[in-house]
């Protein structure tokens, strides 16, 4: 197969806008492919060579990559810089550099086949130590030599890991089950992606063994699971009465979120954006295969610094030491942690996730030996007000965030990748504020003025409407940055500059730069209000009116734990403007799951 015919099919994703419209191109190509190539194929659409928690990574630096163009395009360095400053996509200057060379090709160019840029791109992922750059300079340079500028675009695109194309996993399920099963398959497929986290391998298994073969695949050690995500209510009358009068509570600890995968002795920790952060908790992951008294599991747990001296907690900044990438020797013995197990997805060979809460947390107590580094969720079985508010205090005194109300029903199987009632939370800051904190999304800057000039001064943020799968805006967020933050903005932003508004976002405020929605920053406001220019929830509660967040303000908090679809949707945001009109009362709650 020729790599024109993959670049053409990313090229007209591109161009539209329309989510069907880009289903439908999909669903047409991946039916004409064999399942070894389609599996392929998905991967590079998400400008990757294996499924995301795959430890390695292309990762070429946009420096390199501009390098190779350079040398192939016949442009000098200082004409290469110039572009570089007014143009943040690498791939769109390889294809203006590249046409411009058109006519001067080589008549010995090789055609450029999938298989040649799949080998070379695996020689670029595996090249390390010395030289290393030079030769993933080399290999790059072969096929980007051989490329028609659109296969120019797409290898700038694919090698840096920023597609632009828009097709999202959910894209990509959806023309799945387009080409290869019903509208009714859809949930099965997405559960599929949702136990394994391998967009490749569902699409492989679908095209080779149906439908069939997708429901009988199981969660298996070293496939993350996506993670289940909790709801939010204002009050614990009302959680009781959601959750039928009756559930489990537990602490709601302030750490880091790690889903072990323990087989036979080897752990591996990975973040809930399913990165390898085994090596960032050494100690918890030995520790973990000690005290595991099963062949293999899946668990997860809060991972939060604690005094060595007491044995109490410490607030989450110290938790943050273990994220870093180097120096973690230090990190280990300076900021000592413990692991509060909450939950149980492979037991031996017995996938958990379609059992009850309930018997998850029997089965993680039997299953795990605990220890001063191990330890289980604070639980307790809430039957009235006055219990769970007293609950929620001692969660308090201990430091924590609040609680976590977990169904106790037949149905409270794990839910992989979703946010639902099953689980709840309540923290210490909705009786303040009735709302969260919120993890949006930046998808433009503004240029600063007076002391902030030269500088972004202040960003245009969004929520994520999984409907229609845009990211509508909220805000403009221009409080609670420091000198630091605001001179490290360029170097977290600029990479994912896009000349004009991505079509993933729905804005009318007109920013003086457009970010693709990548960077997840923490925001708390002091409110939710009707806004007539932000596009959030726009026509629901008013017509012409959208939501807005009055005086949001930055915490200091960069939410790289969450990628951009994992950042507050609109329809949180809506319930959470619902939360703060209304009392307490559980007559009122919304019925909505
Ligand atoms: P937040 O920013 O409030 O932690 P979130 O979007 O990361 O929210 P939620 O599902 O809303 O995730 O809240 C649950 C989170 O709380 C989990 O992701 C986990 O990191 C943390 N957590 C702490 N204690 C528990 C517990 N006992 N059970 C489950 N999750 C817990």
């Amino acid at each position: 197969m020729l790599f024109a015919d993959v670049a053409d099919v990313f090229d007209r994703l591109e161009v539209t806008s329309s989510r069907l419209e880009m289903t439908s191109i999909l669903s047409e190509f991946f039916k004409t492919l064999e399942p070894g190539s389609l599996r392929d194929i998905v991967y590079l659409s998400q400008g990757k060579l294996h499924p995301d928690f795959y430890p390695q990574e292309l990762g070429m630096a946009d420096k390199l990559v501009l390098r190779a163009v350079a040398s192939i395009s016949g442009t000098t360095g200082k004409a290469m810089d110039e572009v570089w400053k007014r143009e943040g996509d690498p791939g769109k200057i390889a294809e203006v550099l590249i046409k411009k060379r058109a006519g001067q090709m080589s008549l010995f160019s090789e055609p450029l086949t999938l298989d040649r840029v799949l080998k070379n791109l695996a020689l670029i992922e595996n090249a390390e130590g010395r030289d290393s750059q030079d030769r993933k300079m080399k290999y790059f340079s072969q096929i980007l030599r051989d490329s028609d500028p659109v296969e120019a675009r797409y290898l700038c695109r694919i090698v840096t890991g920023r597609m632009r194309v828009g097709a999202g996993s959910m894209t990509i399920l959806d023309a799945l089950s387009e080409a290869f099963g019903t509208k009714g398959d859809r949930p099965d497929i997405e559960r599929a992606f949702n136990i394994t986290c391998d967009l490749g391998l569902v699409a492989e298994t679908l095209a080779s063994g149906g439908v069939d073969r997708i429901r009988e695949m199981k969660v298996t050690v070293n496939n993350p699971i996506k993670v289940m995500l909790a709801e939010r209510l204002p009050s614990i009358p009302m959680i009781l009465d959601r959750m039928g009068g009756k559930c489990a509570m537990e602490f709601k600890y302030d750490g880091i979120r790690v889903q072990a995968h323990i087989d036979k002795g080897s752990v591996k920790l990975y973040s809930r954006r399913l990165e390898d952060m085994t090596s960032n908790f050494p100690d918890i992951a030995e520790e973990l295969r000690k005290q595991c008294k099963a062949e293999r599991a899946i668990i997860e747990g809060e991972c939060v610094a604690v005094d060595p001296k007491t044995g109490g907690m410490l607030p989450f900044q110290n938790v943050t030491h273990r994220r870093k990438k180097h120096g973690m020797d230090k990190a280990v013995e300076e900021y000592p942690v413990k692991i509060f197990m909450f939950d149980i997805l492979l037991a031996g060979d017995e996938d958990m996730t379609v059992f009850p809460f309930g018997e998850r947390r029997s089965k993680l107590s039997e299953v795990f030996d605990l220890s001063d580094k191990v330890g289980l969720t604070a639980m307790e079985i809430i039957g009235t007000a006055e219990e769970g508010e007293a609950f929620f205090g001692r969660a308090l005194g201990m430091k924590c965030e609040g609680i976590l109300a977990k169904s106790l029903a037949p149905e409270s199987v794990y839910r992989a990748g979703s946010r639902g009632f099953l689980w709840i939370k309540y923290k210490k800051d909705y009786e303040e504020s009735l709302t969260d904190s919120f993890d949006l999304v930046v998808v433009g800057a503004f240029h600063g003025r007076g002391k902030r000039a030269g500088k972004y001064g202040a960003l245009l943020m969004a929520a994520f409407d999984e409907e229609s799968r845009k990211y509508c805006t909220v805000c403009k967020l221009g409080t609670g940055f420091d000198d630091a933050f605001l001179a490290e903005l360029p170097d977290i932003l600029d990479g994912y500059i896009s000349e004009d508004r991505p079509h993933m976002v729905d804005a009318q405020m007109m920013p003086d730069v457009w970010f693709l929605p990548t960077i997840v920053l923490e925001v708390v406001a002091a409110e939710i209000s009707l806004s007539p220019i932000h596009t959030a929830a726009l026509g629901i509660v008013k017509e012409d009116a959208g939501l807005g967040l009055r005086f949001p303000r930055f915490t200091g908090r960069i939410r790289d734990d969450k990628g951009p679809e994992e950042c507050t949707t609109v329809n949180e945001v809506l319930e959470m403007y619902e939360m703060q009109g209304r009392d307490c009362d559980p007559e009122n709650s919304r019925a909505s799951d």
